[in-house]
């Protein structure tokens, strides 16, 4: 069942989202060639449990840190390593917040230093997919068009969207109804109404779909190794239309980057 939720629930939600948001704000500058995941990680616990949240995804079925992290061929799921990132790599980082007993979820893949140029179009493309899948989010329309519309924008460039790993409601639970595929067609699914609030989260590969899991039981990977991306934001129905809790502005800020003009919504 779907949990719909009041303007009350949504502000709160805003909240827990603009965590997220500030989380990989304050990491988006330490990305670096040198830097080492597991200490970003327990730098984005403590600044969540001293903005008065918790990680969501520490704990949750059994994950043993406060962020996913995913670089390169990993698609999502990464586990934060020691190894130091190098020039080049790309960092798919996943962050979760529960606070005011309401989760926040989003993510954004970083460049470290300067990368290839098909990766370079794989990120810009991921990001621009996201918003393609937002714009569907109205009232009148289906969850089917969120997908349609993202699997059609990514496959006429080329790239493979992964089927297997979904968006998601989002709530006083961190996967709530209804699941949120990146790929479908248009008319199917559940109708959107007011109140829903749903991830959205296109997970694009530079190769195939297809993906594997590595034997921790939780790292998903490209099946042909190539670079994959992985942009999120947390979105609610309001006054019909698709109004987005998270931001990339603490990113842009930190970076020095433009929003581009679709994201300006
Ligand atoms: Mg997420
Ligand atoms: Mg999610």
């Amino acid at each position: 069942m779907i949990k719909y939720k009041t303007r009350e629930e949504i502000e709160l939600m805003r909240e827990s989202a603009q965590l997220v948001s500030k989380t990989l704000g304050m990491l988006a500058p330490k990305i670096v060639p040198g830097a080492i995941p597991l200490e970003l990680d327990k730098m984005a616990e403590e600044f969540i449990r001293d903005h008065g949240g918790e990680p969501g995804f520490l704990g949750m079925y059994g994950f043993p840190n406060s962020l996913c992290m995913s670089p390169n061929a990993q698609v999502v799921h990464g586990i934060p390593s020691k190894d130091p990132l190098k020039e080049g790599d790309i960092l798919s980082v996943d962050c979760g917040v529960y606070m005011n007993e309401f989760y926040g979820d989003h993510a954004y893949t970083f460049a470290v230093g300067e990368v290839d140029a098909d990766t370079k179009r794989l990120l810009a493309d991921t990001k621009e997919s996201l918003y393609v899948g937002i714009r569907e989010v109205v009232v009148g329309n289906r969850i089917g068009d969120i997908g349609a519309a993202i699997q059609e924008f990514t496959e006429a460039r080329g790239y493979g969207i992964v089927r297997e790993l979904v968006g998601h409601g989002l709530g006083r639970k961190m996967h709530e109804e209804p699941q949120v595929p990146n790929y479908g067609r248009r008319g199917r699914g559940k109708k959107i109404q007011e109140g829903l609030v749903i991830a959205i989260e296109p997970m694009t590969n530079l190769g195939t779909h297809r993906i594997k899991q590595l034997k921790d039981g939780w790292t998903i990977l490209t099946a042909d190794g190539k670079n994959s991306a992985h942009f999120e934001h947390d979105v609610a129905v309001v006054d019909g239309k698709p109004e987005i809790l998270s931001t990339f502005q603490y990113i842009y800020d930190a970076l020095g980057i433009e929003p581009e003009e679709y994201e300006k919504v």
